[in-house]
């Protein structure tokens, strides 16, 4: 048998090649250890006999190579373990198989002195793209690999809060517990949930993420033979197809990987030039659907764990700021007529446009990036940014806001780039 209940938990046997799921429901807590063996979350090794703890929302697999016993325990609950359940079809054979031709790229790439390889991964939502990027860099920092991580999925931010694209060195394997949450990303503010409120601003943020992907890439050799994985969104349909084509391009990609989408697969296999290699990769059973809501609820939880941590263990500050220390844009201006615009300007142009934002009470519960931008005349826009604060009060009278800001005062700097995701900060 699989599966034994005792008074501490639930103790279930995985055999080689085995994956234990679980999900954890509202307001709940799972625990679980591994008690005997090898087995890893996502490409990350777990530690024996550690106690690791998932919270609220966590959807987990737990794969083993070779067997190994584990114990998951619901702390807040009586022994349910209708959510946890051992399958044996996976397609994480497959994904060692992807890791092991990328790694063949980077021990040629390490030879000959040449760039290592660059792979996106593209598919509708839900199908496991950001879970096989974190398979593929966990397994190639595991061998003492550090590839760059770019992630312009800005609907569900795993470098960095949604609502910004951005990338990160993974030098080591992700956190089991906490995935990338404790590497300090380089991030660029775009300020929406998906790419379609404003195309011309995401190509360009991804332009330039690509522009300094590749300075870094030079400046190291150890990063330039590793490689770029890039985690898409799945908006793969019209303009979002044609995204997908130009993000290709703009990080030069070597391999496309299309999860559960034949369609795509054949598309981008026609479209692309000839020395891209796309493959067509199965999707796992494990991945979850989430609804719009749980996206949202996920959004949230993401933004909640920046200013508080994951498990509550950050304390953030919360601080007056004066109207007059701080200058407030947003970028994008609506589009006019072309017939509108002095000559020479272009419609979309206006969309990649800082626009100051006056105080007032519109502002509440909104969150801002704080650019790394020292004066509005510089390239804000294209800066990247320090960090991020919300304004969870707003006096007119004395004009001053209230921000939730994770650092004291002061801020960092003092242009804040107003985004359409809001947080309320209710505990
Ligand atoms: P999106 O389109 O929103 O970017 P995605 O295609 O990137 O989604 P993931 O975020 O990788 O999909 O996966 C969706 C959810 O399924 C995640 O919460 C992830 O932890 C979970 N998941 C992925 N693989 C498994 C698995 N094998 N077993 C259980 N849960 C899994």
């Amino acid at each position: 048998m699989a599966e034994e209940v005792t008074g501490e938990g639930t103790k279930f046997d995985l055999k080689p090649n085995d994956e234990l799921r679980f999900e954890v429901e509202t307001k709940q807590t799972v625990v679980m250890e591994m008690t005997h063996g090898k087995g890893e979350v996502f490409g990350a090794e777990l530690a024996k006999n550690k106690k690791y703890k998932f919270n609220s929302g966590a959807k987990v697999a737990v794969y083993t190579w070779h067997g190994c016993q584990i114990k998951i325990s619901f702390p807040n609950l009586v022994g349910t373990t209708e959510v946890a359940y051992i399958s044996k079809e996976t397609p994480m054979l497959m994904y060692l198989n992807t890791h092991a031709a990328l790694e063949q790229m980077r021990l040629k790439a390490d030879e000959e002195n040449m760039r290592g390889p660059r792979a996106i991964i593209v598919g509708p939502t839900d199908v496991g793209k950001s879970t096989l990027c974190r398979i593929l860099c966990n397994y190639a920092a595991r061998l003492g690999r550090a590839p760059i991580f770019a992630d312009i999925d800005v609907g569900q931010g795993q470098t960095d809060i949604p609502g910004t694209i951005g990338a990160l060195s993974v030098e080591r394997p992700s956190d089991v517990e906490e995935d990338y949450s404790q590497l300090s990303p380089l991030s660029f503010h775009f300020g929406h949930k998906t790419p379609q409120t404003n195309t011309a601003l995401y190509e360009l943020l991804i332009q330039r993420l690509a522009e300094v992907i590749n300075m870094r890439s030079e400046k190291s050799k150890r990063t330039n033979v590793s490689g770029v994985i890039i985690n898409t969104c799945g908006w793969i349909r019209g303009a979002g197809y044609e995204l997908i084509k130009n993000t290709a391009g703009a990080f030069e990609v070597d391999l496309v990987m299309v999860i559960d989408q034949e369609r795509l697969f054949n598309e981008l296999k026609r479209d692309l030039p000839h020395f891209v290699h796309v493959v067509l990769l199965p999707k796992s059973g494990g991945v979850v659907e989430r609804s719009q809501s749980s996206r949202g609820e996920a959004r949230d939880a993401k933004i909640r764990e920046y200013f508080y941590g994951i498990d509550n263990s950050l304390y953030p500050h919360n601080f007056e700021v004066k109207f007059t220390d701080v200058k407030i844009f947003k970028i994008g201006a609506p589009v006019l007529p072309e017939s509108c615009l002095p000559l020479g300007m272009k419609a979309e142009d206006n969309k990649t446009k800082q626009v100051p934002v006056m105080p007032s009470m519109s502002l509440l519960h909104h969150v801002f990036s704080v650019s790394a931008a020292n004066s509005p005349e510089d390239n804000v826009v294209e800066t990247n940014v320090l960090g991020y604060v919300v304004i969870t009060a707003i006096d007119m009278e004395k004009q001053c806001f209230t921000v939730l800001a994770p650092s004291p005062r002061p801020l960092p700097k003092n242009i804040l780039l107003m985004m359409d995701l809001q947080f309320m900060d209710i505990k």
